[in-house]
């Protein structure tokens, strides 16, 4: 469902990519900080936080994921690749690329279990449970507040950004088993190969 009032925000691609930060930096288990205002830093950081998403073909991003800990993440999930034997996703419920400032998740409710990646975890997908849909509300780059329900593989990016936002990452949403199935990736990771 879209909620009335979701403006698209007119993205120009540019060069601006920026280093994506890699588990075992400190700075992904920050928490992230509110932003109170939208002004040129935070509509730059926006940019380049799109820039670098679609640099590396991911559908999500996080400021902590550029070293940034401003609340927010963009998020374009049309360039998933769809899976074979899987349902088609759903039409997102906003436009996308969606860029949330201080995002939060008012509701929730049922289950998904998919596979999931991060762009700092390199080469990690690991099926995780996440809630099915989500209400989200945020403020956009104008500074005006949003709010829509999402499913699917949005409900699950949107879920995935913002446990970034608190700290929280892919690995601690792992089952034991999955996180010793995948312990020598993470220790490469860590020691920076
Ligand atoms: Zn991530």
């Amino acid at each position: 469902m879209r909620l009335p009032g979701v403006a698209r925000f007119d993205y120009i691609p540019g060069e601006m990519k920026q280093t994506i930060v890699m588990y075992g930096n400190p700075v992904l288990r920050e928490k992230s900080r509110v932003v109170e205002q939208v002004d040129d830093t935070i509509r730059t950081l926006a940019r380049d936080m799109l820039d670098t998403m679609y640099a590396h073909e991911g559908v999500g991003l996080a400021a902590e994921q550029i070293g940034r800990t401003e609340s927010m993440c963009v998020i374009d999930v049309t360039g998933a690749k769809p899976r074979p034997g899987r349902a088609p996703e759903p039409a997102p419920a906003m436009p996308m690329p969606v860029v949330m400032i201080n995002p939060k998740i008012t509701a929730m409710d049922g289950s998904q279990v998919g596979p999931e990646g991060c762009l700092s975890f390199p080469e990690v997908y690991v099926n995780i449970r996440r809630a099915a849909t989500v209400r989200a509300s945020w403020m956009d780059l104008d500074g005006k507040m949003q709010e829509a329900d999402a499913s699917g593989l949005l409900a699950r990016a949107i879920q995935h950004e913002l446990d970034h936002l608190e700290g929280v990452l892919l690995v601690d949403r792992m089952s034991v088993a999955q996180r010793v199935a995948v312990a020598g990736k993470l220790k490469r990771l860590k020691r920076g190969e």
